[in-house]
């Protein structure tokens, strides 16, 4: 095909300890999916089915192990958040998964952070609005390189965490979701057929909160991977 113009380069994610990278297809994300993190959000964290938005998949911001990423304070907003999240990378299709075998459609893991414009997000939420501007604009997804699951297991359990310049802020553990990440594929892959390159944000802890310009943000995943971003 003669393209009318060059067609936009592939979003991806470095592979952790390789040259490779891993392509990004789609951005799938998770919403409260940790029981103190929705009654902070004003929710019932009620084990009502999860509920799922998305960010475009160019909104990666790959993060080098021992390197701080740079994020510009995004505009529009005066309330600019950080969620730190397990992100799963998919590697095999599939639509209707079951449950038990979930685990077979991940090609791999990540640590990555939602960055959100709050204030955008609750606007909308409360005129019963669609949450893009909130949640999927421009290099809002920060993300460590994606370690494979042959190397990382598939961790139920694992410590998730978050400083802003030092201090501790979000603290919660892969164990607590309150949908595993195999429930998670197989409610997702109900309403989309999951395709290699997909990556899905599982949901954050409680303790979200504002950073300004200037500061340091750095969180992790137990046995996945940190990252750290400068806001400038
Ligand atoms: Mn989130």
């Amino acid at each position: 095909m003669n393209y009318v113009f060059a067609p936009a380069p592939i979003p991806f994610v470095p592979v952790a300890g390789s040259s490779e990278g891993f392509p990004v297809r789609r951005i799938y994300c998770v919403g409260r999916n940790y029981a103190a993190h929705a009654r902070e959000m004003g929710s019932d964290p009620d084990r009502e089915p999860p509920f799922f938005f998305c960010k475009p998949a160019d909104a990666v911001v790959p993060v080098a192990p021992g390197t701080t990423g740079e994020l510009a304070y995004p505009p529009q907003t005066a309330n600019f958040h950080h969620e730190v999240e397990l992100v799963v990378a998919i590697g095999k299709v599939g639509r209707d998964i079951a449950v038990d075998a979930a685990n077979a459609h991940v090609w791999g893991y990540a640590a990555g952070f939602d960055m959100t414009r709050r204030d955008l997000q609750f606007a909308l939420r409360d005129k019963g609005r669609p949450w893009e501007l909130g949640k999927a604009f421009d290099r809002s997804a920060p993300i460590t390189p994606v370690v494979p699951a042959a190397r990382c297991g598939h961790p139920a359990a694992g410590r998730v965490w978050l400083t802003v310049n030092g201090t501790l802020k979000q603290e919660g553990d892969l164990a607590d979701l309150i949908w595993s990440v195999p429930e998670t594929i197989a409610h997702l892959s109900k309403y989309f057929e999951l395709f290699p390159g997909d990556l899905i944000f599982t949901g954050t802890p409680e303790g979200v909160g504002p950073v300004v310009r200037g500061d340091l943000v750095t969180g992790g995943v137990e046995g996945v991977g940190e990252l750290s971003i400068r806001i400038a």
